[in-house]
């Protein structure tokens, strides 16, 4: 599958970091994870500092999957509103499903301390109502975020205008966000875990994989069989190949960054940026260029994808300029990647019956590397042998 194309700015602007072996003979490890993009690889430092045996395993260069794609907005908003959220799940789960994510942003921010990686940065948000209409939509997620217990400000339309400069009827004014790189934050992981026993392997694509009653083997491309006691998938998307219930709707996703401007472009607390509409426009600013993202497309084939990345970018350069029409925003980079969705936008993690001795880490949609931030502490937690009180939140038999 072609995850993303274009020049996605965290790969021009950090490039290939790191070189990692290519595995090249038969290979035994108590626990193996499929797949080194940041689930792979907060994976495998939970993995580590629970002192589980790991290695992590990865058909590309690492990072090349979706994870060099994303925009890396970490938000405890999900992609389906609160309201939304409680009714098909029930209240007392959205709000537990918020809550989570929430925590799981001060859970990366507490690995990036351990690990000393400094891209990763806290933010506010503004989720502002896309017209006249949606006001009831920032109304309800107003009473429920602040009845769950999140800091939340509820701003009217002469508020943003006087914040932001822009019209707009009404917004939730939140905390609790932040913002990373999540391709260099992969190396970071991987980097700091290699000190400590871990073993990875990339452009070792796996092309066949039997789950045994003790024991799952794997074999590469290139003939080699890799054994292991338990296995990971944390192979993103393209685990649409491994299993067959159909757990996401795959779409089409873009970004662009602007040039460098001086002086910086900075609005109101250099919040993140997003709107109710879907789909949704979301901003950041990345030192001081501006990344925009949003107009996806209901489809996933990569070639008629890509030859759309000129038109939504000049699409996304005009929907920045609406909202900020001094903005001096000049597009450098543009790309487009593969983007999911579930029936419920939460997340896949846990077992999955029909696979024995197997885990998944299924982190879908504009909130991918929290949720990978929450595989990562549910997986271990499962491979200790522990039950892990949210599990029931993600399951396959939801
Ligand atoms: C444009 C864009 C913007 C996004 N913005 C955000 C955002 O702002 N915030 C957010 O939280 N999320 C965002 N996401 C989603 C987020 O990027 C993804 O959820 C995340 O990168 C997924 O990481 P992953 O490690 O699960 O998957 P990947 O990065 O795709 O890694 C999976 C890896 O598994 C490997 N693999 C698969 N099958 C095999 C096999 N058979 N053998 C060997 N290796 C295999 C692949 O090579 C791949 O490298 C965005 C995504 C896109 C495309």
């Amino acid at each position: 599958m072609n995850l993303q194309s274009g020049y996605p700015y965290w790969l021009i602007s950090a490039g290939l970091p790191y070189s990692y072996p290519k595995l090249q003979k038969d290979y035994r490890k108590d626990v193996v994870v499929l797949g080194g993009g940041i689930s792979g690889a907060l994976i495998a430092h939970a993995f580590c500092e629970a002192g589980i045996d790991c290695a992590v395993i990865d058909g590309r260069s690492i990072g090349l999957g979706s994870t060099c794609a994303s925009t890396s907005l970490l938000q405890y908003q999900i992609d389906e509103p609160l309201q939304q959220l409680a009714e098909k799940r029930g209240l007392k789960v959205a709000e537990r499903a918020y809550a989570a994510c929430a925590a799981s942003i001060d859970s990366l921010q507490a690995i990036a301390k351990t690990i000393k990686y400094k891209e990763l940065e806290r933010k506010k948000t503004l989720f502002f109502a896309s017209s006249k209409k949606d006001t009831a939509i920032i109304n309800k997620e107003y009473e429920l975020h602040k009845a769950a217990g999140f800091k939340v400000e509820k701003l009217e339309s002469g508020d943003i205008k006087k914040l932001f400069g822009f019209d707009k009827p009404n917004a939730l004014y939140s905390n609790h966000s932040a913002v990373t790189n999540a391709y260099t934050f992969t190396h970071a992981l991987l980097q700091h875990n290699l000190k400590k026993g871990l073993e990875v392997f990339d452009r070792t694509k796996v092309v066949d994989i039997t789950h045994h009653q003790r024991s799952v083997q794997l074999v590469t491309e290139e003939r080699c069989t890799i054994t292991c006691r338990y296995l990971v998938y944390a192979t993103g998307y393209e685990v649409v190949n491994h299993i067959r219930k159909h757990v996401v709707d795959l779409q089409s996703t873009f970004a662009v960054i602007s040039e460098q401007m001086e002086p910086a472009f900075k609005w109101h607390d250099d919040c993140l940026i997003w709107e109710t509409k879907t789909p949704y426009l979301y901003m950041r600013s990345v030192g001081n260029r501006i990344l925009v993202g949003g107009r996806d497309e209901e489809f996933s084939n990569p070639a008629k994808r890509d030859a759309l990345i000129k038109r939504k970018s000049a699409l996304l350069e005009q929907d920045v300029k609406k909202l900020f029409p001094g903005m001096p925003f000049k597009p450098e980079f543009r790309w487009a990647g593969t983007f999911g969705s579930t029936k419920d936008g939460l997340p896949y993690i846990g077992k999955y019956k029909p696979l024995s001795n197997s885990f998944f880490a299924l982190g879908f949609g504009g909130n991918g590397i929290t949720f990978s931030a929450i595989a990562a502490e549910i997986i271990a937690q499962q491979i200790l042998g522990k039950k892990h009180p949210d599990i029931d939140l993600y399951s396959f038999d939801r």
